[in-house]
């Protein structure tokens, strides 16, 4: 029609005194067919001349219907502040527009007050994902009813329920477990309780008092941070994102800011306008490294050779801050030649301490003892009057009358840096060596300097010695500790920053009482999992054997049980497991019950045998917090919850009430819980979990943290619900640095200024660690390690993405919009071209473990050798077969089953195996797959 039009104007242009603005759609319509237009020819003049003058394209259109309907939306009855809790770190503050018992859309509230105006602001927080939750609350995949699964697991097929039939039934089954085979058989797992913690203890107060396990999920994703642990003796602690401002060189190390940390990533950017240099090391040209001044397309798994590399050129030319290694660093400590281990004071007197350790003091040269160690009576870790040696070999007299020759552990680290030098370095990652020197005599002399670190490199199997390795840089170089520096991870919202009320509420008889559980192990021991590698000439099982029979890791349920409910709430188990096939067929097919808490039907939920539906984001009271940065804010109930769905809180409750209720129709005597002497009287479970009806509601389980920790001393639910606060304090059981008015939060300031030791065995950042099994496995200093050996030829990387958080928002329609609206995966032009493959193609990846099939896309930013899928995507969302996770595996580091070693010791989501899966590789090939 429009072609038909262009024809009759030709060859008798009109110049109209008006446009209209059906006429001026047509033509802008007809774009294709624009060289045809009038005023598209050299000899006519420009068509937009003739919009001049009185022009309104309103005037004559006729449909303002729909006009009408899209601006009902910007109007509304009531704002309701609320916020996502997705684990996607953001923590942003929405405002939620309901109209006549509807919400209509979400808005950017901008209301976080300014730390500073010498710092960026926060305002406005938030990301497209957020932007889109409303579309959610009412979308198809929302849950509306509880469900009982009537075909097989993962069919599809469900009844609904009544919530009264559903939680008998589950009731039933968990009693029935603890007094026939167990408490420790019923299994809870739910994870990050900053992003909503009401939520999170509602069944975490169920577990405990029911005597179940509850799993771990931060090793388990592979987020937690192992070198953290071992050297700095916390679970993760990072800067608040505004502190990143202040750094003068940013590295982003595995980390793509632009794509996971959209609200905060201007922070880094803008830092740039205030003398920062960025550098970004990726395989891949992502969108953040298009923001840096220095990009490097490092070799994948090779950033610890690196980080020697580059710490090899900083102790030999001398870019250390001397001072501060000798005062923050177990670097001065004296090690035993023979032996390799630290010279104790048990071994220079009889007697003496195990924990208490020595340096080399050059002004009387003889040992001194070290202040601030664990068994130090000192706390501090300033050295009076000593002056600890970094270099030589010493002898000194042991208790046993022999003389023996020590050494520092500077002396030891340096000769193993030694196996890093440059041009094998370069080799390695495959970065020019010259830049590489050029960037250790920025990292030495540039300050602050700090590492932005992420799960691009957290995620490979030998992720403990990466982290400790580019810890050792911002250490030597004197960066830990202070505004603008540091190694921060960023990968989950991880810890809550109202600690103390956090777990006073979770778990009310304190956490001694709680069964807790690594789910890594858990999930490999109960399932047909099965690491073929070695270490040391010994397979895994020993290792774990061993950790177990020595109390290092606990394993439940204990002595060869199998796990028999397992109920999930906020979060997607099944979906986001590593050999998700082999623990379907295994571990899940053994469970007796799965239940499922959700807003939604996700994978977990899918494979469930009964769902139960939660409220939505906006449908209900909880708190939320980020260590992105230093406030709290809330989740406010725009409405009640939505269709036949309750809170988390109320169903755990309905829950505890339905477990009493059963009790006492069938007569049940108090349980006998041997391992924590806990009678346990379930007919009084709901009175319990209530605290004796002083903690009802969510509101006042909020309040209850709030008013229970020393960072939200003054706060309620109420008054946060205006708007968000920044935390007043912070409890220094649990925190190493101070809030500090104007200024950004950056951890470990006690330890810098205030010279209060670390929270490590030596008191110090502890680089060297002595446990036999990281000497056995040469492990005890920071170190490279190939990637483990796996036969295929290109690594399967599955990173976070842009367009959701984790599975959440994979399934949304406005964001399947913004992308293909299926699982794709990219591969370089090179590597497709060697086996014939072309964009959009159907391929079959696969490996010895499973395959998957979907769709293609070629990406020249990916690095050669590598295919690459955003992680998240659930199995029922456009695979042809198997799914993301089916070509990955459970690979167990035996050093990270340790425990009873200082400050190395089992605690939940601190330290246990993390689930790692970054060492997988897959082949490529064309895929038959009928249209
Ligand atoms: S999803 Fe997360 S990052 Fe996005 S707007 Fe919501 S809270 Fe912010």
């Amino acid at each position: 029609m429009s072609h038909t039009h262009v024809e009759k104007s030709e060859g008798t242009p009109k110049r109209k005194s008006r446009v209209s603005r059906r006429n001026f759609l047509y033509t802008t319509a007809a774009g294709a067919a624009a060289l045809a237009l009038p005023g598209c020819r050299k000899s006519e003049p420009p068509v937009l001349s003739a919009l001049a003058g009185d022009f309104d394209p309103l005037r004559s259109y006729p449909y303002r219907g729909w006009e009408d309907f899209y601006r009902k939306i910007w109007t509304w009855d009531k704002v309701v502040r609320s916020t996502h809790s997705a684990n996607c770190t953001g923590s942003c503050s929405w405002k939620v527009y309901v109209r006549n018992g509807v919400m209509v859309r979400e808005e950017q509230a901008s209301d976080y007050p300014r730390i500073s105006k010498d710092l960026p602001d926060y305002n406005p927080r938030g990301c497209q994902k957020g932007g889109c939750f409303v579309e959610y609350v009412y979308s198809p995949q929302r849950l509306r009813y509880p469900l009982i699964r009537t075909g097989a697991r993962g069919e599809g097929k469900w009844r609904r329920a009544s919530w009264d039939e559903a939680l008998t039934l589950i009731a039933e089954k968990l009693l029935d477990n603890v007094y026939n085979y167990g408490p420790d058989t019923n299994t809870f797992f739910s994870v990050i309780p900053a992003m909503s913690p009401v939520s999170f203890c509602g069944g975490s107060r169920l577990a405990h008092y029911l005597g179940g396990v509850m799993l771990s999920f931060y090793d388990w994703y592979c987020d937690l941070p192992p070198g953290e642990p071992l050297t700095w003796g916390v679970q993760t602690e990072a800067c608040e994102c505004a502190d990143w401002f202040n750094a003068k060189y940013i590295v982003l190390w595995g980390s793509n800011i632009s794509q996971t940390r959209i609200p905060d990533a201007h922070f880094a950017f803008e830092a740039r306008y205030n003398g920062a240099k960025i550098v970004a090391i990726s395989p891949d040209f992502n969108s953040s490294c298009m923001h840096a001044d220095l990009y490097w397309q490092i070799n994948p798994g090779t950033d610890a050779a690196l980080a020697m590399g580059v710490a090899k050129i900083l102790m030999d030319e001398n870019l250390m801050d001397v001072p501060y290694v000798k005062e923050q660093t177990d670097l001065p400590l004296l090690v035993v030649t023979g032996t390799r281990r630290f010279l104790r004071e048990s071994d220079l007197k009889a007697g003496g301490k195990d924990d208490v350790f020595f340096v080399w003091d050059t002004k009387k040269s003889q040992p001194a003892a070290t202040p601030g160690s664990m068994g130090s009576a000192e706390k501090t870790i300033r050295w009076n009057g000593v002056d600890p040696a970094l270099t030589g070999s010493f002898r000194v007299m042991l208790a046993d009358g022999n003389a023996a020759e020590v050494t520092t552990v500077f002396e030891l680290l340096r000769s193993s840096l030694a196996a890093y030098p440059l041009e094998k370095v370069a080799q390695l990652t495959g970065l020019p060596a010259h830049e590489i020197q050029t960037f250790a005599r920025e990292m030495g002399t540039r300050k602050p300097a700090m590492i932005i670190h992420g799960a691009g490199t957290n995620h490979w199997f030998h992720n403990d010695l990466t982290n400790r390795a580019m810890i050792l840089l911002v250490a030597l170089t004197g960066n830990v500790g202070k505004n603008g520096g540091g190694f921060n991870h960023y990968v989950g919202q991880e810890r809550i920053w109202p600690e103390h009320g956090f777990f006073e509420l979770a778990f009310p008889e304190g956490r001694k009482k709680q069964r807790f559980q690594n789910t890594t192990l858990w999930s490999y021991v109960h399932s047909a999992s099965k690491d073929p590698h070695q270490y040391n000439g010994k397979p895994i099982e020993w290792y774990i054997q061993e950790s177990v029979k020595n109390g290092w890791m606990p394993l439940w349920p204990a002595g060869g049980r199998k796990p028999r409910a397992f109920i999930v709430w906020r979060a997607n188990y099944l979906n986001q497991a590593k050999g998700s096939e082999i623990l379907e067929t295994s571990l899940w097919r053994d469970l007796d019950l799965i239940v499922d808490i959700n807003f939604r039907m996700d994978t977990t939920a899918l494979y469930s045998d009964v769902v139960l539906p939660a409220s939505s984001y906006y449908e209900k009271v909880d708190l939320n917090s980020t260590d992105c940065h230093s406030y709290i804010h809330t989740f406010g109930k725009a409405l009640d919850p939505l269709f036949e769905s309750k809170t988390d809180w109320d169903i755990f409750q309905a829950l505890a009430q339905k477990i009493s209720e059963v009790a006492r129709r069938k007569g049940l005597q108090p349980f006998r819980d041997e391992k924590f002497e806990w009678s346990r009287d379930f007919t009084r479970l709901a009175d319990d979990w209530t605290g004796k009806g002083s903690i009802v509601t969510d509101e006042q389980a909020a309040d209850f943290i709030l008013s229970h920790s020393k960072e939200t001393q003054g706060m309620t639910y109420r008054n946060l619900q205006a708007q968000p606060k920044r935390f007043v304090a912070t409890d220094e059981e649990a925190w190493n640095s101070d809030i500090e008015e104007g200024i950004a939060y950056t951890p470990f300031k006690h330890q810098v200024d205030k010279k209060r030791p670390w929270r490590t065995l030596t008191g110090r950042q502890q680089f060297y660690i002595d446990h036999p099994w990281y000497l056995e496995l040469d492990e005890a200093l920071p170190a490279y390690k190939e990637p483990i050996p796996e036969k295929f030829p290109l690594y399967w990387n599955t990173p976070h993405g842009r367009w959701s958080i984790h599975s959440t928002w994979r399934d949304h329609r406005a964001m399947l919009r913004l992308q293909r609206g299926m699982p794709i995966v990219y591969m370089h032009p090179d590597d497709a071209r060697k086996r014939g493959l072309r964009d959009n193609d159907w391929v079959r990846i696969f490996n010895d473990i499973g395959q998957c099939v979907c769709r293609l896309q070629i990406l020249p930013g990916e690095k050669p050798g590598r295919v690459t899928m955003y992680h998240g995507w659930e199995k029922f969302l456009g695979f042809q077969q198997g799914g993301w996770q089916s070509l990955t595996y459970i690979k167990i580091k035996p050093t990270q089953l340790i425990g009873k070693y200082g400050h190395v010791n089992f605690r939940l989501n601190y330290w246990g195996p993390t689930g790692n899966n970054r060492d997988i590789k897959v082949e490529v090939e064309k895929a038959r797959v009928k249209a």
